[in-house]
């Protein structure tokens, strides 16, 4: 996985990847900043899905293309136009670039799906991010606190805190302590970063973790991330 690199520029759509480079760059900022329900890694994954069917459609043959097509607007749910064959699909190039641009959000809502759930990938991904945030401070953008730090955020948005509570099963990811229980006060549940904005952590969904307020006091600034608890669902109950 490369860093991000510098860059500026807009989204406008179908105008090739050149542009959508751009965009997925100039996007960063309001990234890391604050919490988006598209993260950081939604865009990622379409990114780098978009990339290579762009130059599959580029290098490879007619046949591969229609059934690749095919199988990406279909997952996606969407309607395969009439001039998606092998004679005529070179005609609508663009079109067909705007189709694929579109299915890549269901596949990377697919994907996502699945990579939330892998706390280690996630630090993994969150480690790289800080190698591009350290490149940035105060005079590229208002979130940064200095440079290669990001601004903490006041409070969390109750859909991110209710996400990370049921994907870390609302247990503890230091000490496992079980924080489900009605009376486990309000504050103990703490919504720390894995990657500390410290050491260029950002404020994306996918640097989030439940624990418990000792373990989050007693974890300071240092980055933190157990093994993957692993739980059958059978041994959730009492
Ligand atoms: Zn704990």
């Amino acid at each position: 996985m490369d860093e991000i690199s510098r860059g500026n520029g807009a989204a406008r759509p179908g105008l090739g990847a050149g542009t959508r480079d751009m965009a997925f760059v100039a996007g960063l900022f309001d990234l890391i900043a604050r919490p988006a329900k598209r993260t950081l890694l939604h865009n990622f994954i379409k990114y780098v899905n978009y990339s290579n069917i762009e130059w599959e459609t580029g290098h490879l043959s007619e046949d591969y293309v229609i059934g690749m097509a095919t199988t990406m607007l279909e997952g996606a749910g969407l309607n395969k136009p009439d001039w998606l064959t092998e004679e005529r699909y070179r005609e609508h190039v663009y079109d067909l670039d705007d189709l694929l641009f579109l299915a890549c959000d269901y596949a990377a809502d697919a994907a996502f799906y699945i990579l939330f759930s892998d706390k280690d990938f996630l630090f993994d991904f969150c480690k790289i991010v800080g190698n591009s945030v350290r490149q940035f401070g105060p005079s590229d953008a208002d979130c940064f606190e200095k440079p290669g730090v990001i601004k903490r955020l006041t409070y969390l948005p109750s859909w991110l805190r209710t996400a990370i509570y049921h994907r870390d099963h609302g247990h503890c990811q230091d000490c496992t302590r079980d924080l489900t229980a009605l009376n486990v006060p309000f504050t103990d549940l703490q919504y720390d970063h894995m990657l500390p904005l410290d050491v260029s952590g950002t404020n994306d969904p996918t640097n989030f973790q439940l624990l418990c307020k000792a373990c989050n006091t007693s974890k300071k600034a240092k980055p933190l991330v157990k093994k993957q608890l692993v739980c059958t669902y059978w041994d959730m109950g009492p």
